[in-house]
């Protein structure tokens, strides 16, 4: 007991907090189970119009079958009653699963019948003159005999004087209708002549429902059928598997509409679709020299706007792609509007270059450096501008670290420039500058952020432009917001600046705007101009 109570607790929790999802299933099975009643009403009332006529014609066909039969054998019997007309007879009745006797009658009277031979019962007045009313020469009547039994007579005219009648016990000739109405639970009413020969409701009290009655046009018997809360019950709960079937396959619609649309707000979707339609933006950041004072490049940054979050910082959704194995397509769109820019702005493609991120990822792929080669075939003149920039933030296998070095090898041999990236930080650094020689390395934010805090701080970076310098590599110090950490990084040697201090990353013509505003300031005394945006 002690052991069930957590268990329990930990059930009522689940179902406590998956209810609210529960809601609209629970709602799909309350609507579907009421249609089905509603449904199910309708239905029932259609069901009984059909059963009363199908009845109907099914008793008529009954005695239309016995009256042909009889009509055979009235022919065949002669008009004496002789042991030969009484065996006919007799034969008939033996063979009938219904008729019990058969009597002959001349003139108003039974004459000969099956289990009496000769006999003198007269026909009453009543039935003579139905009879002679009837339109196919056949009619029915109901007697009660002494013993309050009833009896059906069925009465067939062969003219004016002469027919033949027979003797059914009703309760069996009314079983050709009454198992299937037992079965749909419906309660009941047959008359013949206005008398009840069956019913199943007169003990109970009808319930509050709606009856249907149904007549023969040829005999005088009519049936009527009322509805209770049982035939409904009855055949709801025949058609509830079917029911539940739907609700089933209606939640499942559901659940799977629910998962496509909270997938289509995610993250990962909006982000396929913002590549696939290109809603993503380029963004670039000036590179400037300190001591010339002029631009000399500048990275591409993308930027992208989520519907629902809004601006998002690629330090988000790089990675993501990178793992959605989106980031190619990002690279390639990036490739795409710097060609555009360095189209539209030869100016810039005479001095500068533009330097784009790269995911090491795509550097152990074959498939980026033949999309490299095709680049080059179509643009000659802009493979000299573009640097490519690395950021040791995965670590490789042996395997994949010797495909890197052999692509990034081919790469340089295509002619583009290479840079590590934020250099100095995590694994990000040593390990692959002492295995390759990189064009650039770009000392990562962080060292220029702690330049006037930490004093340990300009000894490391020291060395590292040290290092660069040595392994004949350029230097850009990045991150760089203040004067201050301008004139620290010239005093240490840094030549490239890229930082907010200067621009934030801007929409290619600002770039352009700005590489015209720095080639303008030809006055070496006054500061670089730094763009506001
Ligand atoms: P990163 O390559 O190190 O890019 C430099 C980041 O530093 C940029 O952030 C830039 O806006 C920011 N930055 C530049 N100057 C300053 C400054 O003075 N102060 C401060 N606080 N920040 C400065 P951003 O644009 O948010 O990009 C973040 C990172 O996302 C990038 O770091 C790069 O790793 C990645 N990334 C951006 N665009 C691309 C791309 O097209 N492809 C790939 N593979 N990665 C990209
Ligand atoms: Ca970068
Ligand atoms: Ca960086």
């Amino acid at each position: 007991m002690k052991q069930n109570n957590p268990n329990m607790k930990k059930v009522v929790r689940t179902v406590y907090l998956h209810f609210p999802h529960l809601i609209p299933i629970v709602g799909i099975f309350a609507c579907v189970l009421f249609i089905a009643a509603i449904v199910n009403y309708y239905m029932l009332r259609e069901q009984v119009m059909s059963d009363g006529s199908a009845s109907i014609s099914q008793l008529e066909r009954y005695i239309d079958t016995i009256a042909d039969n009889l009509q055979v054998l009235e022919l065949k019997v002669g008009e004496d009653c002789s042991a030969q007309d009484r065996l006919d007879l007799k034969s008939e009745v033996f063979n009938s699963e219904l008729m019990k006797e058969v009597g002959l009658y001349n003139n108003g009277v039974v004459y000969c019948t099956s289990n009496e031979g000769q006999t003198k019962i007269r026909l009453f007045s009543s039935t003579l003159q139905r009879i002679q009313a009837s339109e196919n020469n056949i009619t029915v009547t109901l007697r009660e005999s002494k013993s309050r039994l009833q009896t059906i007579f069925i009465y067939v005219a062969r003219d004016q004087r002469h027919g033949i009648n027979a003797l059914l016990p009703p309760q069996q000739f009314l079983d050709l209708v009454s198992p299937a109405f037992d079965k749909r639970m419906y309660r009941y009413q047959i008359k013949v002549m206005d008398q009840v020969i069956q019913s199943n409701f007169a003990e109970t009290k009808i319930d509050r429902g709606e009856s249907y009655h149904f007549s023969s046009n040829l005999y005088p018997f009519t049936i009527s059928i009322f509805l209770s809360l049982d035939a409904y019950k009855q055949q709801y709960l025949a058609y509830l598997d079917k029911v539940i079937l739907i609700a089933l396959v209606l939640s499942l619609i559901y659940v799977l509409l629910r998962y496509q649309t909270l997938a289509r707000l995610s993250i990962e979707y909006a982000l396929l679709t913002a590549i696939k339609e290109e809603q993503i933006e380029l963004y670039l950041q000036p590179i400037v020299d300190i001591r010339s004072r002029k631009l000399v490049g500048s990275e591409a940054l993308v930027r992208w706007n989520h519907p629902v979050q809004g601006k998002m910082s690629p330090e988000q959704f790089i990675p993501l792609a990178e793992k959605l194995g989106a980031i190619d397509k990002i690279t390639k769109y990036i490739f795409k509007e710097i060609t555009r820019f360095l189209e539209n702005n030869p100016a810039y493609l005479n001095e500068n270059y533009i330097s784009i991120n790269i995911s090491l990822h795509q550097i152990v792929e074959t498939e980026f450096v033949r999309y490299l080669e095709r680049y080059k075939e179509q643009y000659p003149d802009h493979v000299s501008r573009i640097l490519l920039e690395l950021t040791e933030n995965v670590e490789l296998t042996s395997e994949q670290l010797s495909i890197a070095l052999a692509n990034l090898k081919a790469i340089q041999d295509l002619g583009f420039d290479i840079a590590i990236d934020d250099f100095g930080t995590g694994y990000s650094g040593l390990n692959l500058v002492r295995m390759m020689k990189f064009n650039v390395v770009k000392i990562d934010q962080v060292f220029i952020k702690s330049l006037h805090t930490d004093s340990n701080i300009k000894p490391v970076l020291k060395s590292m432009i040290q290092l660069a310098n040595d392994l004949e590599m350029k230097v850009i110090a990045e991150g760089v917001e203040t004067e201050s950490q301008i004139e620290q990084l010239q005093l240490l040697g840094v030549k490239y600046i890229q930082g907010f201090y200067y621009a934030k990353p801007i929409k290619p013509e600002e770039l352009a705007t700005f590489h015209q505003m720095t080639n303008e300031a030809l006055d070496l005394s006054q500061p670089i101009p730094r763009w506001k945006s």
